[in-house]
């Protein structure tokens, strides 16, 4: 029986695997990799302490002081949890007195036919994993939000064209970001819906709809960058969900169900950030701290 069990290992379940080590508490923590989103993540400017900072570089940073303490760490996937708590995973099953969630989150889909049999032959979801193998092609990215244009940014250091659609008559991206695609040359387009992807082992053609006619255009690659989801299947049952899924906590990362805190990107903090995602998992295993002494 593990005092508290911490699903994920992004940079809310690295922190609150550090706060819970140092209180002595006999910790697990389960997670399918250490990448999370900051693992995809290229270049960072708002981690303190570092001016700038690779994404893979801070998680394995966070990494490596996680491992410092002599805590339980398994890399495998998380497939359910009861109230108790029992948490089952592909091997195994584990029981502990409390439970951190910090599943973060993952990329939107675009739903179209043909996105799926081309993820990984041109249909990409990570640019700074994947844009160095579109050296000289033609890419689209899809949405005209800060992820997109700094999506853009980068494919212009490796393809040949990059294109950029987004669905609505309004591109949100900052100001900032959306001269410096201008200045590397991306294509903008506005009122262009993604409908079909063809091509014969990796994607070729991608069908558009604009002014209620279906056009085609060909692409080596297509970079989807619509925003992401909460990863809180696992809490259903056990927690509430606001409109866009994510799990509501409290100011203590508590929620609904006692023993059970949230932190990170799959609640309902507000912004996004490693910083906030970091901070929240603390609070979550200080939270959480206070609770057992209490249970
Ligand atoms: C492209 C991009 C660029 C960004 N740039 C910045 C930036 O410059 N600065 C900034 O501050 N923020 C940035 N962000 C946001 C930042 O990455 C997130 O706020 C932060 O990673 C959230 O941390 P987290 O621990 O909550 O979740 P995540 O980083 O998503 O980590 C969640 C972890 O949980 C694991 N997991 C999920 N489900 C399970 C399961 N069932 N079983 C086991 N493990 C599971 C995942 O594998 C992952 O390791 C960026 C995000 C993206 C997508």
């Amino acid at each position: 029986m593990y005092d508290v069990i911490i699903v994920g290992g992004g940079p809310a379940g690295a922190t609150a695997g550090i706060y819970s080590a140092r209180k002595n508490l006999k910790t697990l923590l389960i997670t399918k990799d250490f990448v999370g989103q900051t693992g995809l993540t290229g270049i960072i400017e708002n981690w303190p302490g570092e001016k700038e900072i690779t994404g893979p570089e801070l998680m394995s940073k966070f990494e490596k002081h996680l491992r410092s303490y002599s805590i339980d760490i398994k890399e495998e996937k998380v497939l359910s949890l009861e109230k108790g708590f029992k948490i089952k995973t592909e091997s195994e099953e584990y029981l502990s007195r409390s439970v951190i969630i910090v599943s973060g989150r993952k990329s939107r889909e675009l739903g179209v036919p043909g996105e799926k049999d081309f993820i990984g032959k041109g249909v990409v979801y990570c640019t700074t994993c994947d844009a160095p193998l579109f050296k000289g092609k033609r890419v689209i990215v899809v949405g005209g939000g800060n992820a997109g244009f700094e999506s853009a940014i980068e494919l212009t250091d490796h393809a040949a064209e990059v294109l950029l659609f987004e669905v609505s008559p309004v591109i949100t991206a900052d100001e900032i970001l959306q001269k410096k695609a201008k200045e590397k040359g991306v294509k903008v387009f506005k009122e262009r819906e993604i409908k079909e992807l063809r091509g014969s082992t990796f994607l070729e053609e991608v069908d558009y709809e604009e002014s209620g006619k279906i056009e085609t255009v060909k692409a080596d690659g297509l970079f989807v960058q619509i925003g992401s989801l909460p990863i809180s299947d696992i809490a259903r049952g056990l927690v509430e969900f606001n409109e866009s899924g994510e799990i509501i906590t409290n100011a203590r990362c508590e929620t609904k169900t006692r023993g059970l805190f949230a932190a990170g990107d799959v609640t309902d903090v507000p912004y996004k950030q490693i910083v906030i995602a970091a901070g929240e998992g603390a609070k979550a295993a200080l939270s959480m701290y206070d609770y057992l002494k209490d249970a």
